[in-house]
């Protein structure tokens, strides 16, 4: 089948119309690369080439007659067809992408450039239309973008493409009135994994907490990879606060479960800030800024939990300030005679006797205006501020002067424990306050005990190992407090001088109802007991927690069920009212 030539094409005076016979055009057409086809007036095949058989796997015969449309792959919009036809009918030409079906039923992208042949009258006597194959360009191009708008690592969208997302689900959100909740997570303690286990491990945990958000989410969330151990996933279209809160809960608890990364069995609990469109930002640049600042005060609150952000953040911020300056004031203003500060003592009880074997002694602020301030405020701000210095030697010579008074009372065999914060861990003049304090209230030793924290035991091993031995040969009895919440390393702790694991509160708290915290309660005693170690259980509120603790074989109970901590006066009363009734 041959091209006419007429019309408008014909009339050209090109140098190349004028030299070329149809003998030459007939060859292009033949051996041409792009696939041509031909159709008449009514649309109708005329004409295609070898190359169009190539591409399409239709034969010359299968082809005549029939409509350029027995191609059509119905992945093309209407629109675009209609388009191509109005172009056809004004202007003669057109080109464009059309997704088209092969005779084998396979559908390729083809670029195609689609002219009107019209006779001397103007009458539309043939369309000549050339295709290329773009398959190869458009795959190509789509792994560009993928890769310019992916994470290689998690494959999940990263910050360019987030943004992006994020702008068009703000545009979509003003519109229509919606909220959108942005959460921004971050794993707990990764870095501890990545320095301790190599990036290989902590890329394979990054993997995998790319997959578990993805399941905690639908479809139409959007969840990316921002860098490092930050994701972020946005909620487009919430009810309101409560859905982010009850989709971060799921994200925190689906995260929390335990990893399998090569041989290891790791645990990376996140910690999520949320911020609300429009409540807390009209911008995706302001919504970061609040759900970030709302991730720290997740963090700040102990990790592995979600805040949402709140102007009250701020007004935190400030009270905290002032109550840094009252405990400036307060810690500066001790003297012998009057303290803001002062102790209570909490008794620690032998599970088989169910005799007073020692006390805890728990630090108390009363200030003139701000009244009771728990320890966990005070405390906290004292170590971020060094006042934990001051005040821990404070605390201590306190309680060796508590324990002297004792013994002279006659209550001989409670040993005393006292809290170490990180900081004073870290100062090579611990063994000495110790020693110095012991000595001046003539006391020994025995009379007490030092209680660390398992992440304050975590931090900095080596240096921490050394003090702590420092200590042990001195003949000072060593616990780990809190532990549990921590992230110890087994091997670590093996090596470490203590004498006891203080199980934390918050697995004693449901043991009766909880599988999983009474699995940990009892692999910690036996893990405790296999090291050696006494087991003391914190925060027994109930004698169903005492009896379901003694079973196990947990050696001390520590909590309400005994005695909250009392005031020097009281523990005393306590302890003299024990003695009278067990001799
Ligand atoms: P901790 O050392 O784990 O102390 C035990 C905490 O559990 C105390 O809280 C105690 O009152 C509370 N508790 C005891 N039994 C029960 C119970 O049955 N149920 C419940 N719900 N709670 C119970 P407190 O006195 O508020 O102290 C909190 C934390 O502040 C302490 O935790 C310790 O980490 C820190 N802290 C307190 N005093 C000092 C101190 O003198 N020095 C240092 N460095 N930290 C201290
Ligand atoms: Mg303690
Ligand atoms: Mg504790």
């Amino acid at each position: 089948m041959q091209p006419e030539r007429n019309g408008q094409d014909s009339q050209g005076d090109g140098a190349a119309g004028c030299a070329l016979g149809g003998e030459v055009l007939l060859r292009v057409y033949l051996q041409s690369h792009e696939a041509v086809l031909i159709s008449d007036a009514d649309n109708r095949i005329v004409g295609i080439n070898p190359a169009f058989t190539r591409m399409t796997g239709y034969s010359l015969a299968e082809a005549l007659g029939r409509q350029p449309k027995m191609l059509a792959s119905g992945q093309t919009p209407a629109a675009k067809y209609r388009e191509m036809w109005l172009a056809l009918k004004t202007q003669g030409c057109w080109q464009g992408e059309i997704w088209d079906r092969r005779k084998d039923g396979s559908v390729f992208p083809k670029w195609a450039s689609i002219s009107v042949i019209r006779n001397g009258l103007g009458v539309v006597v043939n369309y000549v239309a050339t295709f290329t194959d773009i398959s190869e360009h458009k795959e190509a191009a789509d792994r560009l973008a993928h890769l310019a708008y992916h994470d290689p690592l998690t494959q999940l969208p990263n910050r360019l493409a987030f943004e992006s997302q994020l702008d068009l689900a703000l545009k979509g959100g003003g519109r229509e009135g919606r909220q959108i909740a942005l959460m921004l997570i971050d794993l707990d303690r990764f870095k501890n994994i990545n320095d301790t286990l190599g990036h290989h491990v902590g890329d394979g945990l990054l993997k995998e907490v790319a997959v578990r958000l993805r399941e905690s989410v639908r479809a139409s969330d959007i969840v990316a990879r921002l860098g490092g151990d930050e994701f972020i996933v946005v909620l487009p279209d919430i009810d309101g606060p409560l859905v982010a809160a009850n989709v971060a809960g799921k994200v925190q608890r689906n995260l929390a479960d335990s990893y399998r990364v090569g041989e290891h069995v790791l645990y990376a609990t996140p910690s999520i800030g949320i911020s609300i469109y429009p409540s807390d930002g009209g911008d995706s640049d302001v919504l970061l800024r609040n759900a970030d600042a709302a991730m720290y005060h997740a963090k700040s609150a102990g990790r592995n939990n979600f805040q949402f952000y709140a102007a009250s953040m701020n007004e935190a911020a400030s009270a905290r300030l002032q109550m840094e300056n009252a405990l400036r004031q307060a810690v500066s203003s001790i003297t012998p005679e009057a303290s803001q500060f002062s102790l209570h003592f909490q008794p620690q009880v032998d599970a088989a006797s169910g005799r007073v074997i020692g006390l805890e002694a728990l630090a108390r602020w009363l200030h003139p205006t701000l009244g009771q301030v728990p320890p966990i405020d005070f405390i906290t701000i004292a170590e971020e501020t060094g006042l934990i210095q001051p005040l821990g030697d404070w605390i201590f010579w306190e309680t060796c002067r508590q324990i002297r008074v004792f013994r002279q009372l006659g209550l001989l065999d409670v040993r005393v424990a006292i809290n170490i914060s990180a900081q004073q861990l870290r100062h090579e003049s611990l063994p000495f306050v110790v020693l110095g304090a012991l000595a001046c209230y003539d006391l020994s030793v025995s009379d007490i005990e030092l209680e660390i924290t398992e992440s304050t035991a975590m931090q900095n091993p080596e240096r921490t190992r050394a003090i702590l031995n420092a200590l042990a040969d001195r003949g000072i009895a060593l616990s780990i407090d809190d532990f549990g919440t921590g992230y110890s390393s087994l091997a670590y702790l093996k090596h470490l001088p203590i004498r006891r694991l203080k199980l934390d509160r918050s697995f004693v708290k449901d043991i009766e109802t909880d599988g999983n915290d009474a699995a940990i309660c009892s692999a910690t005693i036996a893990l405790g007991h296999n090291l050696g170690l006494e087991v003391v259980a914190e925060g027994v509120e109930t004698p169903a927690q005492r009896d379901f603790l003694a079973r196990l074989g947990c050696d001390v109970l520590q909590g309400y069920l005994y005695s909250k901590p009392l005031p020097a006066a009281e523990i005393i009363a306590y302890l003299q009212a024990e003695l009278a009734l067990n001799g």
